[in-house]
């Protein structure tokens, strides 16, 4: 793929390939060791914003929870999961989760890798982190 024919959310890619296993780049707080990704301005745990430095969060986890959207917004080919993921790393993160809600369970062992999540008007792919089973 080219950056031609594909964008990426968000532009600023917070992941990173390495040896074909992806890792979201988050952050975590100096002060209290609150994790979390996408990283944030303020800590969520104490609240301060000073010291919130950049971790690399490896993306295996497990499912904690998901639904299958029948109506989306425009340019999410429907139907698709969506889910939250408890990473092994102590993040629960929002995304797409591969399959179909039949095929899915609470509770099972889930990576991110980067794939398309919603096609533009014009065609384009728009890139992002996604989960699926991990192999
Ligand atoms: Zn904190």
């Amino acid at each position: 793929m080219s950056d031609q024919t594909v964008e990426y959310f968000p532009t600023t890619r917070p992941w990173r390939e390495k040896d074909g296993r992806l890792s979201l780049i988050g952050m975590t707080c100096a002060h209290c060791g609150t994790r979390a990704f996408p990283a944030r301005e303020v800590c969520s745990g104490c609240g301060r914003d000073d010291r919130l430095e950049e971790v690399e969060l490896d993306s295996a986890g497990t499912l904690y929870t998901f639904s299958e959207v029948h109506v989306g917004p425009k340019g999410f080919p429907t139907p698709y999961v969506i889910g939250y993921v408890d990473l092994d790393a102590g993040v629960r993160v929002l995304a797409q989760i591969n399959g179909t809600a039949a095929d899915l369970k609470v509770g099972e062992r889930v990576t991110a890798h980067v794939g398309p999540i919603r096609q533009r008007g014009d065609g384009t792919d728009v890139i992002s982190y996604r989960f699926g089973r991990s192999a």
